[in-house]
Parts: C-alpha cells; structure tokens; sequence
C-alpha cells in the first residue's frame, strides 16, 4: 500500500520494516526484531553487516581524507585497479558509484573503441531478453523490458534484444556491419537467476572474434565472490574485453568499475569520460578492503564448499515440498528458487519465520547470504525457508486443517 504522505517518490512498494543494525548475516529493526538476512541488500552485502575489517577501513579512511576528486591522483585507486587487474582478464579500471554506471562506461567504452578504429557505424549492442541493466536511460534500452521503458521518451538508439538461447537469431544479428558488442550477464539476476551454459559464452566468445565484435559481460550481482569464482566468467574461461561490476565490490558502499583490456579500452583517451566521485579515497579504501577478505587464500573455496552444503540441503527439501518449490538454480551463492506458488507469497512466509530474502523474474525467489555466512547459520536459514515451505504447501495445510 501507498504512504502517500511520505515525501518521497513513490517509486518503491516498500515491506513496513526499518532496520537499525546487523552483525554478520543477522539483522535488527528499529524496533527489536532480529532477522536472518538472505537478500544481502540485493546482492550488495558481500561480506555481511558490520564486517569488522570493512568497518575499521571506512573508519581509518574518515579520520584522513573522504574525497579529493579525479583532478588529482588518488592512490587508493590505483592500488586496487591494480588488484583488480592482477586477479582478472583486465589491463585498465574505471571507477564507478554505481553498476548503471559502469554499464554506462562499458557501452561507452565499446562504441569509443570501434570509432578511433575507423568504423563509427558500429555502434549497436546486442542485449538479450529477460536482462537487467540498471535504470540509467542507456541502461533500461539495453535490458530493454517493456516495463522500465514505458513513459520514458524514445528508447536510446542501438540496442537489440535477442531471444535467450537462441543461437540462430544470435548469429545471424552477429553478422551485421553495424555491431559493436554482445552484452550479457554470465547469470541472469533480476531475470530470475538464469545461467548462461558455460559453453555458450565460450561460443559468445568465437563468435564475437570471428566478427571482430567486442564481447562485455554484465557482472554487476555475480562478481567478487558471489558464485564462488572471484568473477562467474572463470566457470566457462570465456573472458570478455570488457566487464561492468559493481554490488559486492563495495560491501554496502556505493561503487562500482568498468574493466578492460587495454586494446578494448584504446578509445577512452583523455577528456572522453569522467565522473566527480567515482573511485574517491572513501569507497576505495572500503574496495580494497572487500578484496583483502575475498582474495584471502581458501576464501573462495570455503565460499564453494558452504554453497553445495546449502544446495544439497535446498535439493532434499525439494523433494519433500515439490508442489511449493520448482527447482534450483544459480551458482555458488547466488541461488533462485523458481517456485510453484507465488514468489512474494514465499517471501512474506520467509519474513513471518523472520527471515529476509530478495524476489526477481521469473517466478524466483533469490538467496543472498553473505559470503561469510557459516555452516550453522545456513541450518538456521533451512529451518527458516523449510517452515514457510511448510506453510505454503496444500499437502500439510490440508493435513494440520
Ligand atoms: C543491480 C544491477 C545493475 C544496476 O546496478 P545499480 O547499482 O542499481 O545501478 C546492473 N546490472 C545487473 C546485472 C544488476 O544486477
């Protein structure tokens, strides 16, 4: 229901729950209830509430200096592009306050890179349906649903959905002279947490050499840890030119980057792009922080081996509640439940056994724990998500009536 005295825009069907501090994967509202949180902030939490090495960084770095712009060198920066660099396919880094906005210099980067090679009539993307991209007005014609267009004047010009999987529509759009890029997230997640097989990105990945088309992968929710690879790209080895993250970079702090190669990268040249806060001492001190925990040795493993403990537990209870529950779908732990009844049914009876998690597309209900969640909190979750399946089923309601 609308508040309407709120002076807020009404943008948001807000749950009536305000919260006041977390610790780890728990969280507390203002007035005293405690909460298991599996939306993670929607995928942003990557190391949970609190965590004490975030906190201490954002601290240290308050006392010193909070923002000084990109008119100067900020050291901060250049220490965790080159992080970033070390750890993935990248040479260069651009930092971000948000994923919209790498996705902005993504696709910027893209077109820049075709126009300094002499061929400025390759400027179009190729997207796919079901994806999100943010809510910029490039941004929502390259995710191109229907729903987040409408009302918004002309849809900015050159970008094409294809139909996801379908490999035909997609070579034939890949063979025009007017393509700059393929996008894609390697999982969709606001589209319901659908997986790309790891052999079609490596196909992506032929196919856009093959036409000397730019490949940028979309890792905004599936990067820094959360599939159990520091980015989800490594479960296939199909690398892009170019990649947008953000969410889990900043574990709660608003930032984001753009990652390139440095060929795909040859167009942005002095003065062609530029943001105010972007990369300020502030965030990157937290950035570097994130990178310390989740780069730490074993980290990533321990996240892979917690993932399948929680999948299996998900799977058997699945079989106890299949007219509730479809399937399961994701990677490491960014995990969908497609679901047989409605999904914001299963995310009020998760909120009833005090348990938060986040809807997307699709029918899904998304589990978010924090990477550092442990073995015993997910037994606590499984309680949790088994209740509510429980008090869902048609089977034990006709049962305990
Ligand atoms: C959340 C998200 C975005 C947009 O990020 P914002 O920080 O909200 O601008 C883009 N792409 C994907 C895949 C996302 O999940």
């Amino acid at each position: 229901m609308q508040d309407h005295h709120s002076p807020l825009f009404e943008t948001y069907a807000r749950a009536p729950l305000a919260f006041e501090r977390g610790e780890g994967v728990w969280i507390e509202t203002t007035d005293g209830r405690r909460f298991l949180d599996f939306s993670g902030g929607i995928a942003v939490n990557l190391l949970g509430h609190a965590h004490p090495r975030l906190v201490e960084a954002l601290k240290s770095q308050a006392e010193k200096l909070w923002h000084t712009s990109n008119l100067f060198e900020i050291p901060g920066q250049r220490r965790l592009a080159e992080r970033l660099v070390a750890a993935t396919f990248a040479d260069r880094a651009f930092f971000t306050n948000s994923g919209a906005e790498a996705l902005e210099c993504a696709i910027k980067t893209a077109r820049r890179y075709h126009y300094v090679n002499g061929a400025p009539e390759r400027f179009r993307i190729l997207t796919f349906e079901g994806a999100f991209h943010g809510r910029t007005l490039a941004t929502i014609a390259a995710g191109g649903q229907a729903k987040y267009l409408e009302g918004f004047g002309p849809k900015v010009e050159g970008f094409d959905q294809l139909p996801f999987g379908d490999h035909d529509a997609l070579r034939e759009a890949a063979a025009r002279p007017d393509v700059a890029a393929i996008l894609i997230e390697p999982i969709q997640g606001e589209g319901g947490i659908r997986s790309v097989p790891p052999q079609c990105l490596v196909g992506l990945r032929e196919l856009c050499d093959e036409h000397g088309i730019l490949l940028i992968y979309d890792e905004v929710q599936t990067g820094v840890g959360r599939t159990g690879r520091f980015y989800a790209y490594e479960h296939s080895g199909a690398a892009p030119d170019i990649m947008a993250s953000a969410k889990g970079i900043g574990g709660g702090f608003p930032m984001g980057v753009c990652l390139a190669t440095a060929e795909a990268a040859r167009g942005m040249t002095p003065g062609t792009h530029g943001t105010t806060y972007g990369g300020n001492p502030l965030a990157m001190a937290v950035g570097n922080a994130v990178l310390d925990v989740v780069l730490e040795d074993g980290f990533l493993e321990e996240v892979r081996r917690k993932a399948l403990f929680f999948k299996q537990s998900l799977a058997s209870l699945i079989d106890r509640y299949p007219d509730v529950i479809e399937a399961i779908r994701g990677e490491g732990l960014l995990i969908g439940l497609k679901m047989k009844v409605p999904n914001t049914d299963m995310i009020a009876a998760l909120r009833t056994e005090g348990m938060l998690a986040a809807p997307a597309g699709d029918n899904v209900v998304r589990l978010l724990p924090p990477l550092t969640i442990t073995e015993e909190e997910i037994r606590a979750g499984m309680e949790r998500i088994e209740n509510a399946a429980a008090s869902l089923s048609p089977v034990t309601r006709r049962a305990s009536a």
